[in-house]
């Protein structure tokens, strides 16, 4: 397997408190985890990701997840991140790749909802379709890439089934961590005291 965490080792100093870009024998063996984090970084974003094949598979979507299907939410596909980045929540520190707060906005597991081909099959050909289990995401959801090179465009889409939601806005109405039940601004706080 080729080494995926090599660009993520090579955005990092080493001292940003962020976990080491290893892959582990543990992290070979298949999950299909997912996590949206929250991150205020030079622009607030969400860092969209899932588990698949050993790496944690990344994309920045600016505006984060629409529970509304007719909401196209752009993903900028990242590198990937390791394993055990999944519960990371904290600051990096000022002088480092993505400086600022993290929190886990979202986590759970996912399903390849393609019959046809796995999860690194779907990426690699630019259309994926997956469920979500999360606490505050459920549902089928889209990846569509729109633009290749090298920083791919996709479009992050709420599937239309009976967890799609146009009403509905989690970024505003459940902001919190799914891990500690904290906000952006008190974990801010906190570091800052
Ligand atoms: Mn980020």
């Amino acid at each position: 397997m080729s080494d995926r965490l090599q660009r993520y080792r090579s955005k990092r100093t080493g001292k940003s408190g962020e976990p080491a870009g290893k892959v582990t024998r543990a992290a070979k063996k298949r999950g299909n985890r997912f996590v949206i984090q929250k991150h205020d970084a030079r622009r607030l974003h969400y860092d969209f990701r899932l588990e698949v094949d050993g790496t944690l598979r990344s994309w920045a979507v600016p505006k984060g997840p629409s529970t509304d299907p007719r909401e196209k939410r752009l993903a900028v596909a990242v590198e990937d991140h390791p394993l055990d980045y999944i519960d990371f929540e904290g600051t990096i520190g000022e002088g480092n790749y993505g400086a600022g707060t993290v929190i886990v906005w979202d986590r759970g597991t996912y399903s390849n909802l393609d019959d046809s081909r796995d999860m690194a099959a779907s990426i690699e050909a630019g259309h994926v379709k997956f469920r979500l289990e999360g606490e505050k995401l459920r549902g089928g959801w889209t990846l569509q890439r729109t633009h290749g090179g090298a920083k791919p465009q996709w479009l992050l889409i709420k599937r239309r089934d009976a967890d799609a939601d146009a009403r509905r806005n989690p970024e505003s109405t459940q902001a919190e961590s799914v891990q500690s039940g904290r906000t952006l601004e008190e974990i801010a706080a906190e570091e800052d005291s």
